[in-house]
């Protein structure tokens, strides 16, 4: 896997470092364990977690191998995240077409994380795959971001409903779903502003486009898709609680993975929050998106 080569080149070292010369996994090797959990980015509640399992593993089962020590590993953190393969806008491509009821997904995130980007790659996965998609430019704050999505609508060939900058959002929204209803789409996409150091206006603000998205499809939001940027470590940590406080957030999509040694930020933000990861983000390109697998990403850390 080429997108995490980077991540799993690290941990992969680091984690024979930590083993050699030793035959089994003692206090020693779960510090070192602990540490190397904690320099990529998993956090140390999600790290004292994992270390806590493992010390039960190691206590019940005696005399535990350091060359099994990757394999518990991985399963005790594929065990923390959650299965995402038949939930939320994962399942969109294997839903029968079913027009007039499109799925509608809100994207939040602050500026710079990718959340345009994504956007555009979601767009491109799902057209791709031959649903009907409708991308609403409710980011009004930006010019920049309107702007950004109308180039991401044309290069991927999805319409993009937009009313210029400083427009209402919830207005936006209202349009785009409309559209999308109108014009049998399978699928609409939201971009929303995301002013993190204003928390009670992003509160009120998303609540008034979930408000005006539901008079047209009562259930609408299907999706609350939160976009953070792995590079960032713990910052895109305190991002997703900020982001869990001010709205109901159903899936997380971690980009950057490419460029970053701190894949491990995927496992600590999505036991913490309790949220599930859908997509991951490697690179700049269209096709850089992956559906999140855990045992896939689990896996290409360790391998
Ligand atoms: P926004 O402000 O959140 O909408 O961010 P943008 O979508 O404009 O992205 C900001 C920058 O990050 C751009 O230069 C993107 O090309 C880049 N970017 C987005 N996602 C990824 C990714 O998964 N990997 C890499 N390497 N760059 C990304």
């Amino acid at each position: 896997d080429e997108g995490l080569q980077k991540t799993k080149t690290s941990f992969f070292d680091q984690l024979s470092k930590a083993v050699v010369g030793k035959a089994t996994v003692d206090e020693a090797v779960l510090d070192d364990l602990e540490t190397l959990l904690v320099h990529a980015d998993v956090g140390i509640d999600t790290t004292v977690k994992v270390i806590d399992r493992i010390e039960k593993r190691v206590a019940r089962d005696k005399y535990v191998n350091t060359s099994e020590l990757d394999r518990i590993l991985r399963e005790e953190i594929v065990d923390l995240l959650q299965d995402n393969r038949t939930s939320g806008s994962s399942a969109i491509l294997d839903r029968p077409d079913s027009p007039g009821q499109p799925f509608v997904i809100m994207v939040v995130g602050v500026n710079g994380v990718g959340k345009t980007t994504t956007i555009g790659k979601l767009a491109h996965r799902f057209h791709s795959a031959g649903k009907k998609v409708v991308l609403g430019a409710a980011d009004t704050f930006r010019a920049a971001a309107v702007d950004q999505l109308i180039i991401w609508g044309q290069r991927v060939g999805v319409p993009v409903i937009s009313h210029g900058m400083n427009t209402d959002p919830a207005s936006v929204a209202y349009d785009a779903i409309k559209q999308g209803v109108d014009l049998g789409a399978d699928v609409v996409i939201i971009d929303t502003a995301g002013r993190l150091h204003n928390k009670v206006n992003l509160m009120n603000e998303l609540n008034k486009i979930k408000r005006v998205m539901q008079k047209v499809i009562p259930d609408a939001p299907h999706e609350v898709l939160l976009v953070l940027d792995g590079s960032t470590g713990q910052n895109a940590f305190l991002q997703a609680k900020e982001f869990t406080k001010a709205t109901e957030v159903s899936a997380l999509a971690i980009t950057k993975l490419d460029g970053t040694a701190k894949g491990g930020v995927v496992i600590g933000i999505s036991d913490q929050l309790q949220v599930p990861v859908r997509y991951i983000g490697v690179g700049e390109k269209m096709t850089d998106l992956q559906l999140f697998d855990r045992r896939t990403f689990v896996n290409s850390l360790f391998r």
